[in-house]
């Protein structure tokens, strides 16, 4: 699965961001498989309501939705790159994961501390940014050393392109710029691949504010959004206590009623996650049999060999073709049966990109 990691300032409202995760994780895990992983780490569901239709329209036996896997990466402080606390550590844990929820504290509150005085998500979010920056410096620095000379004296054509995307990414950073604004091109980016830059990674922020808040904002998520639509990121406002609250109840009852009282369509975690999913460029396809209907992870552009691959890799090696419906055609039909006789099902081969929504069903040698 994907991998999310949140980050923030502390006290900013991450561990309770990702206890709200954990917990429902932990309540989908009882339905139908369990997964222990790292305490914080938690693999959960990515709210899709197309599962919904699907299951009434085929009543499977069990329905399966896609994962994505969230970690809480605590501990990043300022200094961090300069090893304050054990903040080396914690930057060599955002390398891992693939995009970034970047909490920020939009609420006041006397009783939670702060180090940095009045509540100011602009600079606290400068804060964590700066850090990763630094961090950044020091890879493309080391690149730098190691090519600098050699493209510069006699190298190829390809290293001194290499070297000049690198040299563009350490200007934009000491602008206290984020490489993933820089926009690199298709062929501009294999010249970092091999640095694994934090600032390049896909981020979210999260405005995290106080409950009366929580539908229409307030003056420091306000402020937050200016900056983040200049970045042209996304950001969301969230209230991680109600979150929280949300994810301990248990009876869909109760919870319904909550979501009345607070005036919610949906738990905000859920528009995270498909925030995130939207953010990491994922689709997804769905194989749909009366065992299992089951959503699956793809990226943008993957081939139907490649999607099989992620059901088993014995099904991309031995593909032969698939049989696909879209998700509009099967809801507009009804069924399989339907699609076929109406000419809707269509037969495609190893070159097919898989869309999203498609219906699969694949063929292939064993
Ligand atoms: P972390 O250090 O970023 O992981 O922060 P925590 O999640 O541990 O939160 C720090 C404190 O802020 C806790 O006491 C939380 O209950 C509190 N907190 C988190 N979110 C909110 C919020 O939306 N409003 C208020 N008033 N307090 C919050």
């Amino acid at each position: 699965a994907l991998k999310v990691g949140i980050v923030g300032l502390p006290n900013v409202g991450k561990s309770t961001l990702f206890n709200a995760v954990s917990t429902s994780a932990k309540a989908q895990a009882s339905n139908y498989r369990f997964c222990t992983i790292e305490p914080n780490e938690a693999l959960v569901d990515v709210p899709d309501e197309r599962l919904v239709k699907l299951e009434e329209l085929v009543n499977p036996n069990k329905v399966i939705p896609t994962q994505i896997e969230v970690v809480d990466i605590a501990g990043l402080v300022k200094g961090a790159s300069q090893g304050e606390g054990l903040g080396n550590k914690f930057l060599g844990n955002i390398r891992e994961v693939d995009a970034i929820i970047h909490v920020i504290r939009c609420f006041e509150d006397e009783n939670v501390l702060r180090d940095e005085g009045a509540i100011n998500p602009v600079s606290d979010k400068e804060i964590i940014d700066y850090e990763l920056q630094l961090k950044d410096l020091e890879s493309i620095e080391k690149k730098v050393k190691r090519i600098g000379k050699m493209a510069r004296v006699g190298g190829d054509a390809k290293m001194k392109f290499e070297l000049d995307v690198v040299e563009k990414c350490e200007a934009w950073l000491k602008q206290g710029k984020n490489v993933r604004e820089l926009e690199l091109s298709k062929e501009e980016l294999p010249a970092i691949a091999d640095m694994f830059l934090l600032t390049v990674k896909p981020t979210l922020y999260v405005a995290n504010v106080d409950e009366a808040s929580m539908h229409t904002g307030n003056k420091f998520s306000e402020t937050l959004q200016k900056v983040a639509d200049a970045e042209g990121a996304q950001m969301i406002v969230l209230c991680n206590n109600i979150e929280a609250d949300i994810s301990e109840m248990e009876d869909p009852d109760d919870k319904a009623m909550f979501f009345e009282d607070y005036g919610m369509k949906e738990a905000g975690l859920d528009k995270l996650l498909r925030s995130a999913y939207t953010l990491l460029n994922l689709k997804t396809y769905f194989t749909a049999g009366v065992q299992e209907v089951r959503a699956w992870t793809i990226q943008e552009g993957w081939t139907a060999p490649q999607a099989a691959g992620v059901i088993h890799t014995d099904f991309e090696r031995g593909f032969i073709k698939a049989e696909v419906m879209s998700y509009a055609d099967f809801t507009k039909y009804g069924s399989e049966q339907a699609c076929r006789e109406v000419g809707r099902l269509r037969i495609e081969g190893k070159e097919y990109i898989v869309k999203d929504g498609d219906l699969m069903h694949f063929r292939f040698n064993v």
